[in-house]
């Protein structure tokens, strides 16, 4: 079956609302495994609504209208349906016997207007209120149909779940669930990545496109990679999970270290995982980035079980004084070493976390804006782990090299610790 969704009102083309309501939709559908190709908006005007309607039908089994079910005079779903099915409005009485309950229990007089929610197109079914006055419409046409539902988010929802996706699996006749799992990577660009999984691209697509692979570029959080699997029958769910878990197999085999995560986890929480895994705590020192790194890492939650602290070393005198760091340029190899094992030392911890650079507008010490350097002390680690650095050029403005400088120290860090783990097992 396939499912499209047509969201009526005139402010959601003006910008004045965003249209949540269809993305929610497209979520649902896509969990009960009904394929949804296209999502439409039209304006508060019955013969483009109608419109709207009578396209969605050619190249849809089932059509979803949302809002305009309302009882003010804009409010014409009721009417562009009724148009497109070919029918006349009646008024059913259960329905106004409802809408008069809702109002004489909220002590209110009933403007006459109200009785029009009672209206339903000759032959159609209706999906009774719960929460509002609008009840929504189920209406067969021929071997497909018109759903209407209320623009309220949650009154739709509602009647989403409790009415609208048990009708359309039941046409659909079999179970079906659509599945997605994102990989996160960083460290290689959008094109780069793209070539490393072009072989499972081919094989996927030559093997009938399911699951299939897309790529979404988020900027500073990475590549993501997004895995989408559809899994029919009684046992829909799992056979979608075990396509998924198979392709992130074979994606990982080709990304390799690039992925530091899945779904929701992020950088901090990559690193965290590792960090409890070795029975390791972090200190960090923080030159350019002022804090930011330390507030990253103090967001995961249960943070205090692994980090000590951080410092703001802005000042070259507190980079000598609290972290020892020898006289001599402050943005250099040897001042990001003495950073990171100062930051273990002074913080008690048994990794060290540096970072110093020239984040702009101007050069500092004759070196360009966006020279950044990471340092790494992982000698308290064991297993031959040492002090180590990492020089990097970045592009942009001050506000892009900090948080670039952020991600890509964390990501080191990373690395660094899945080496040594690696190096232990
Ligand atoms: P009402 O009985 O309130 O008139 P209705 O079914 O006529 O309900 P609309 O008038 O289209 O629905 O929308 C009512 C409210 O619901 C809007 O003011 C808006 O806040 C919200 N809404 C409507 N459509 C959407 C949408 N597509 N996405 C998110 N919110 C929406
Ligand atoms: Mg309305």
């Amino acid at each position: 079956v396939r499912c499209e969704v047509v969201a009526v009102g005139s402010e959601l083309l003006l910008g004045q609302i965003v249209d949540t309501n269809s993305s929610w939709m497209g979520e649902q559908l896509a969990l009960a495994g009904i394929d949804s190709y296209f999502q439409v908006k039209v304006g508060d005007n019955q013969g483009r609504i109608v419109a709207a309607i009578r396209q969605a039908l050619e190249r849809s089994d089932a059509v979803i209208c949302c809002g305009g079910l309302g009882p003010t005079q804009d409010d014409i779903t009721r009417e562009a349906i009724a148009e497109v099915l070919g029918v006349e409005l009646e008024s059913r009485p259960e329905l106004v016997a409802v809408i008069r309950e809702l109002f004489q229990a909220r002590g209110r007089s009933m403007p006459a207007n109200n009785l029009r929610q009672a209206d339903v197109p000759v032959g159609a079914g209706f999906i009774p209120q719960t929460r509002g006055t609008a009840p929504g419409l189920i209406c067969p046409l021929g071997g497909r149909v018109i759903y209407a539902v209320p623009g309220v988010p949650h009154e739709m929802r509602d009647m989403i779940t409790r009415a609208v996706i048990p009708d359309l699996t039941a046409r659909a006749g079999e179970l079906a669930t659509i599945r997605s799992r994102t990989l996160r990577t960083w460290g290689l660009g959008e094109s780069a990545v793209a070539e490393l999984v072009a072989p499972r691209l081919e094989a996927l697509d030559a093997a009938g496109g399911n699951p299939t692979i897309a790529f979404l570029a988020s900027g500073i959080e990475g590549i993501k990679v997004r895995v989408t699997a559809k899994g029919t029958g009684p046992d829909a769910a799992r056979v979608a999970e075990a396509l998924i878990s198979s392709e992130e197999t074979q994606l990982r085999a080709l990304l390799g270290d690039t992925v530091f995560g899945i779904d929701d986890d992020n950088m901090e929480v990559a690193v965290s995982r590792l960090l409890v895994s070795a029975g390791a705590t972090l200190g960090v020192a923080e030159s350019l980035t002022g804090g930011l790194i330390a507030a990253r890492l103090t967001a995961v939650a249960g943070a205090s079980a692994w980090l000590r602290g951080g410092i703001v070393s802005y000042a070259s005198e507190v980079k000598r004084e609290l972290l020892g760091v020898s006289d001599g340029p402050v943005v250099s190899e040897e001042a990001v070493a003495e950073m990171a094992s100062g930051a273990a030392r002074a913080l008690g911890a048994t990794v060290g976390l540096a970072v110093t650079g020239v984040a702009g507008p101007t050069e500092q010490e004759g070196q360009p804006v966006g020279t950044v350097w990471i340092g790494l002390d992982l000698t308290r680690l064991g297993h031959g782990g040492a002090v180590t650095t990492r020089q990097l050029h970045l592009p942009g403005d001050r506000e892009r090299i900090r948080q670039m400088t952020v991600i890509s120290a964390l990501d080191l860090l990373r690395r660094a610790l899945l080496a040594a783990a690696e190096a232990d097992s």
